[in-house]
């Protein structure tokens, strides 16, 4: 795929000091704040259903043996373990907020450049460019 020629910024230093302007940083915040408000949906739900099971697993275990009472915890766990990633998804997505605020998000760390709105919106806690992470990935 060819990638237009980056925008060159003479002697600008990659440092988050650069600024974006104004409207993408708001659309970036929108974008993040539109994906913490789906997580924490997403969280709640989980915790509502977590609830939900186990009670039916309370009250549906007579006559379990411990290979029922096995499968029953590893569920459990399993729930229990995809609550905790949604919630971690949650605070990264705040810190990025965060460091939003203080002018520290949205810039690749090795090559400076912002990184575009689309990707930090898709993955909140990016921090390389496309084309920085490709070549990550290439090696
Ligand atoms: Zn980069």
């Amino acid at each position: 795929m060819a990638k237009p020629a980056e925008t060159r910024t003479a002697g600008r230093k990659p440092v988050a000091k650069a600024t974006r302007s104004a409207a993408e940083t708001e659309k970036i915040r929108a974008a993040l704040a539109a994906r913490r408000d789906e997580l924490r949906a997403e969280y709640d739900q989980t915790l509502s259903e977590i609830t939900e099971l186990q009670r039916e697993r309370l009250t549906d275990s007579a006559g379990d043996d411990q290979a029922d009472t096995g499968t029953k915890t590893f569920e459990r766990e399993q729930e229990i373990s995809l609550a905790n990633s949604i919630l971690e998804r949650i605070t990264q997505v705040e810190r990025a907020l965060e460091r939003l605020d203080e002018g520290g998000y949205g810039w690749c760390e090795r090559c400076g450049n912002p990184i575009p709105v689309e990707r930090l919106a898709a993955f909140p806690s990016a921090t390389l460019c496309v084309t920085c992470k490709q070549l990550e990935e290439r090696r």
